[in-house]
């Protein structure tokens, strides 16, 4: 094993880690946490310091860490064929099966996966598709794709434009101009006072009808939002939201991605984010939950009736021009069948909703009081607390107060909890493995009351 001093030297001067303060980095400002190992929702670094991760990574080890379920099924897949591709007239047991899983669990329209490696590509690959579907239907001037501020799609050219966050476009020259943005349905921050759930839906529905009628509907493709808006500020939608947004869409002939990249696969305590809500979506993102991470892969589901013009377009014009080296990665695959057997086995999905409501509930009856929390809110294993400066008149912390990041950093030191400080800066972020312990959830909650008392 590498010297500790040898393997800082070296992840200073060659490594370029994603969305990091590169400078701080090479100076040594932000020394690399070194993880070595992980088992259940524990992670333990090179020193030997053991981690309850309340965030599953990235919103992503749904099954936990250590699953030798998955290790062993990927490593039977690299003995017996570490690799085929998927173009046309070949394919692998372990991605022909997975694609039937998924089909099995997916809402009962949706007809056919794509398989990818990221949520980023995914999403990509749905707007490649629904520009196809438009062309093909004659409808070349319908390109724009509405997401909303606050959501977070990926960081490629498309996805960074279709992320709703500053930080993913400043400097790079994004959004691209077929993305247009609408307001976030964000009830605690926008709804004025008094204002009921149904009233602020109503409010955030006349924003799209407004943005529809100024870009043109006969201009506008698709909107894409993910159920709950995760790295946005993990925020549940308010009531009746998404049935009046579809009934906008379908009216509009502008179809519905729905990204549940972290949704897909159990955090909410359904199958799909797709199913809690009610949503009929044309396209469905999966990605981070379809192999707990355990291997690099992705898929966008598409609906039966998407399929049939996408069919219609290889007739006339050919085999469809989209594909990576790795869609369909059978060791990728692999995981995914072993990830999918043992959610269904050790009967996660429903974990993930109990447990996460106990989080939930325990969470809000120990800081919703705090004169500096604002709110607590979550959703299935997903759970955020939104900070304040003043309550009572709604004065919220400036994204320099990094409140959010001082208080997961004092949860670290004192109790070895990961939760999440969300971007934006007032908020930290909980998405435990869906295999959380109502004990794990009661450390979690105590650490953070903690925490909060330690910085506020
Ligand atoms: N969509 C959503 C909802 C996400 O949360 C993420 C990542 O966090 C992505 C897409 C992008 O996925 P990836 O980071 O695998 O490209």
């Amino acid at each position: 094993m590498l010297r500790n001093d040898q393997l800082d030297q070296w992840d200073r001067e060659n490594f370029f880690h994603p969305s990091t303060h590169l400078a701080q980095h090479a100076r040594g400002e932000s020394p690399t946490r070194v993880v070595r190992t992980g088992s259940g929702c524990h992670i333990e670094d090179r020193d030997g310091t053991r981690l309850l991760d309340a965030f599953a990574g990235l919103y992503c080890v749904n099954v936990g860490y250590g699953r030798s379920e998955i290790a062993e099924a990927i490593a039977e897949q690299a003995r017996e064929l570490a690799y085929y591709h998927a173009y046309v007239g070949h394919g692998t047991e372990a991605a022909i099966t997975l694609s039937k899983m998924v089909l099995d669990r997916a809402p009962d329209h949706m007809s056919k996966v794509y398989f990818g490696l990221s949520g980023s590509d995914a999403n990509e690959t749905n707007i490649k598709l629904i520009w196809y579907y438009n062309n093909i239907r004659g409808l070349p001037e319908k390109k724009k794709i509405i997401s909303r501020w606050r959501g977070y799609h990926g960081s490629g050219l498309m996805t960074g434009s279709l992320t709703g966050l500053e930080l993913f476009h400043k400097k790079f020259d994004l959004p691209l101009a077929q993305v247009i943005h609408t307001e976030a349905p964000y009830y605690f921050r926008r709804a004025d006072r008094g204002q009921s759930e149904a009233a602020f839906t109503a409010h955030c529905v006349a924003e799209l009808e407004a943005l529809i009628e100024r870009e043109g509907a006969d201009t506008i493709a698709a909107f894409i939002g993910e159920p709950v808006l995760g790295t946005g500020g993990i925020v549940p939608p308010p009531a009746g939201y998404w049935a009046a947004i579809q009934e906008v869409l379908a009216r509009h002939d502008i179809l519905l991605i729905a990204d549940e990249v972290v949704t897909g696969f159990g955090r909410l305590g359904t199958m799909f984010g797709s199913e809690h809500y009610g949503l009929k979506p044309d396209l469905i993102t999966i990605a981070k939950g379809l192999t707990s991470a355990y291997a690099p892969l992705s898929g966008s589901i598409v609906s039966e009736k998407m399929w049939k013009v996408l069919e219609q377009g290889t007739d006339e014009n050919g085999p469809i021009g989209h594909g990576w080296t790795y869609s369909a990665h059978p060791i990728g695959a692999a995981a995914g069948v072993a990830n999918l057997q043992l959610i269904d086995t050790l009967n996660l999905v429903p974990n993930a909703g109990e447990t996460g409501a106990y989080l939930n509930r325990t969470m809000t009856e120990a800081l919703a009081a705090h004169p500096h929390v604002g709110e607590v809110r979550g959703e299935g294993m997903l759970c955020a607390v939104e900070f304040v400066k003043d309550r009572d008149d709604r004065v919220f912390f400036d994204a320099g107060d990094k409140v959010g990041p001082q208080i997961a950093a004092k949860l670290l030191e004192q109790d070895q909890i990961i939760a999440r400080a969300m971007p934006q800066g007032d908020i930290l972020g909980f998405a435990p493995p869906f295999c959380l312990s109502r004990e794990e959830a009661d450390r979690i909650v105590a650490g953070t009351v903690r925490a909060v008392e330690a910085v506020l």
